[in-house]
């Protein structure tokens, strides 16, 4: 028998033996009223525990279980009991979800998680910032009315995620996002944004320069093929003509070759396998070789001058440093017409070590100045390729100069000529013997 019943039974026997004994002393009446009393004050104390029950019920919470007395208050025990290990797991719950939407927020990536009629439950602050949705308009709102894109549209509707799709942020069109849905649970989707606008640019530049460097070596495969089927065709030719031809043929080549070289060189300088080859680099004497190549690209067109102000020497690559310069060089040799000035300089200012080419040339436009070092670009093709250009100049110079902490600093006024500036940081320069 539970203990419920027993204490109920004793409860009872208590009062018939109670009125049992008031029967013989005080009569039958008396003792029906004391059974009656009796069981009356059981009832109202019963009541009275219920009552404490559903009140402890419209509020249930584990520090306000009522007590109970006798029978009841083994059941409040258990009740508290259970109203304990329903708060504990309730806790580790709203825990666990804490946690995973502190991941969610944390995510690079866009989350927006949807409902079964693509509605809204939840999202992340990157997914806020692609879309510009907003947690107190946006939350239950079906997401193709946020997003209102006909591609993203079908996207939603066509069921069938196993592509991301590429698109245009809503909120920026600079912003190129690749959407993909993943369904979980019961109609339930997660849709993940990844901002791909880097990604998209390398890829674009990637094409560029492929189409470049086709572009760039076609042309002489023309004219080389173009001659070849001329001496060919025309057995005829004199002694003269075919000397001529082969004259042209040899600067073809000679072109594909400076081109293939520099794609090569910059290759090399962009490689991650390749680290800084590092020494201590001679400036005076470094600059004393570059103005001999200096004159002998000039043939005495130009006037060159070489200041060397400093001792100092470079910590870096010789052979590196000795390409980006000689560029500069043969650029303002390029540049700068029959008659003009070119000053080569080397010096320490501010702590900050200053290779310095100046010309009196041709000079560039502000507009242009920015973009000189991208790949191919360059002003004046024509002139650039008949001077042996190959539009890689700067872009390597660059390269080198990015892989020394220097900056390079240009400029120019057109028709009056350019200076192009390296300025390396205190960190590269190295103090020579000589100036100590
Ligand atoms: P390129 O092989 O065509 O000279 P670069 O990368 O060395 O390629 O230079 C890019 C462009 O910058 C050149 O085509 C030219 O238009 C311009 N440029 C470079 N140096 C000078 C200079 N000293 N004076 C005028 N224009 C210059």
């Amino acid at each position: 028998m539970s203990e419920f019943w027993s204490r109920l039974l004793s409860t009872l026997v208590l009062l018939v033996v109670g009125a049992l004994i008031v029967w013989p002393i005080a009569g039958a009446v008396w003792a029906l009223l004391v059974l009656c009393l009796g069981l009356l004050g059981l009832l109202v104390f019963h009541r009275r525990q219920l009552q404490q029950l559903t009140q402890w019920l419209a509020n249930p919470q584990v520090r306000a279980v009522p007590e109970g007395r006798g029978v009841w208050e083994d059941t409040f025990v258990a009740l508290y009991h259970l109203a304990r290990r329903q708060s504990v797991s309730q806790q580790q719950l709203s825990k666990a979800l804490a946690r995973f939407q502190r991941a969610g927020e944390a995510m690079p990536d866009g989350v927006v998680m949807l409902d079964a009629a693509d509605q809204i439950e939840w999202f992340n602050p990157i997914a806020g910032q692609q879309f510009g949705l907003n947690h107190e308009t946006d939350i239950g709102n079906p997401i193709t009315y946020l997003i209102r894109q006909s591609q993203f549209n079908e996207y939603i509707t066509a069921h069938n995620y196993s592509e991301p799709l590429i698109m245009k942020s809503t909120r920026s069109p600079d912003m190129t996002l690749a959407i993909q849905l993943v369904p979980f649970g019961e109609e339930l989707k997660l849709l993940i944004s990844r901002d791909i606008t880097r990604f998209e640019e390398v890829e674009t530049m990637r094409r560029d320069f492929i189409a470049n460097v086709s572009h760039e070596l076609r042309t002489p495969l023309t004219v080389v093929g173009g001659f070849l089927e001329s001496l060919q065709d025309y057995t005829d030719l004199s002694e003269a003509e075919r000397a001529h031809f082969f004259d042209l043929m040899r600067d073809q080549t000679l072109r594909m070759q400076r081109l293939v070289e520099d794609l090569l060189t910059l290759s090399r300088l962009e490689s991650a396998a390749n680290p800084l080859q590092e020494d201590t680099v001679p400036m005076p004497q470094l600059l004393q070789q570059l103005y001999a190549e200096a004159q002998g690209l000039s043939q005495g067109r130009h006037q060159i001058k070489l200041e060397v102000a400093s001792e100092a020497a470079l910590f870096g690559s010789e052979s590196e440093l000795r390409s980006a310069f000689g560029n500069l060089i043969s650029n303002a040799v390029r540049y700068t017409p029959q008659g003009g000035e070119i000053v080569v300089r080397w010096d320490v200012a501010n702590g900050e070590g200053r290779f310095s080419v100046k010309d009196s040339g041709i000079g560039i436009e502000a507009r242009h100045i920015p973009r000189l070092t991208e790949r191919f670009y360059r002003i004046d093709r024509s002139r650039s390729r008949e001077t042996g250009g190959t539009g890689l100049g700067l872009s390597i110079v660059k390269h080198v100069l990015t892989r020394h902490q220097a900056r390079l600093e240009i400029t120019s006024e057109v028709g009056r000529g350019s200076t192009f500036h390296v300025v390396f940081p205190a960190s590269r320069l190295v103090k020579s013997v000589a100036a100590a």
